[in-house]
């Protein structure tokens, strides 16, 4: 809800659309009833998109002319490793890289990373990042070895659709924002500008969410639950003369001072 609320605002704010992506990529992991759960929630709380629901079980061709690219531009490799080889964040285990591979044999296809060769970018709540000294796993995933696309791959292509102009999001993203550069750099893309805004996180400073056991938004408060988020966003109050949804969205929208 925070990272929804705030790219609803910059968007407003500077006369932007704000669309919506459902990244369905996952079927197997995917909860029944979540993706109409989220459409809901944001109504509930005045947040409206504009134009249609993008969702990414629809755009497997784009993602399949990408890999196409990186294949034939000699980017990718195919790694055998299974989840109990792999080293910490993910990364190859058995230097798969520059071993020839049976085709035939179960692999997930990885990109080749050179991080001392990833430009830096202006994040508009962050200020400069560099991805130098970062924890960026080298040659990262881009199709899992169940053949499903992964979440770098159809994230980077999406987010470099020309109209696209920002992304604002959780700061947990912020590694994965590095790698998804750098398949817009190798793929000849253009990144759109990226703002990261603060997540929630619990006691022991994990980020709310399913995965951690986070309860869903209570959908019956939900003028609170906005002013709530304002104040993480750090954002002027609304008024206590703001009652309905609209009347803290105008406000919100008026004053906000989030993106460079
Ligand atoms: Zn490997």
């Amino acid at each position: 809800m925070v990272a929804a609320l705030a790219s609803f605002l910059d968007a407003r704010k500077n006369g932007g659309a704000w669309h919506l992506r459902i990244d369905d990529i996952d079927p197997p992991r995917e909860v029944p009833g979540s993706v109409e759960s989220i459409l809901s929630t944001l109504a509930v709380h005045g947040l409206h998109w504009d134009g249609p629901v993008r969702y990414q079980s629809q755009s497997s061709p784009d993602y399949e002319r990408a890999l196409g690219q990186l294949e034939a531009d000699g980017w990718l490799f195919r790694c055998l490793c299974t989840r109990n080889d792999l080293k910490t964040h993910g990364a190859c285990g058995q230097n798969c890289r520059g071993k020839v591979v049976d085709v035939n044999a179960p692999h997930s296809l990885r990109v080749i990373v050179s991080v001392s060769d990833m430009s830096g970018f202006n994040d508009g709540f962050l200020g400069f990042q560099s991805a130098l000294g970062r924890q960026i796993p080298d040659d990262f995933i881009v199709r899992r070895r169940d053949g499903l696309f992964a979440y770098q791959l159809a994230a980077a292509i999406d987010d470099a659709v020309p109209r696209h102009t920002h992304v604002v999001r959780g700061a947990d993203l912020l590694e994965s924002t590095h790698r998804q550069r750098w398949l817009h750099q190798i793929l000849g893309l253009t990144s759109p500008h990226y703002a990261h805004v603060p997540v929630i996180v619990d006691e022991n400073g994990n980020k709310l969410s399913k995965q951690t056991g986070a309860e869903a938004i209570n959908l019956s408060t939900p003028i609170a639950t906005l002013r709530r988020c304002l104040a993480h966003l750090s954002q002027t109050p609304p008024p206590p003369s703001a009652l309905s949804i609209e009347d803290i969205l105008d406000h919100a929208t008026a004053y906000w001072t989030g993106t460079l």
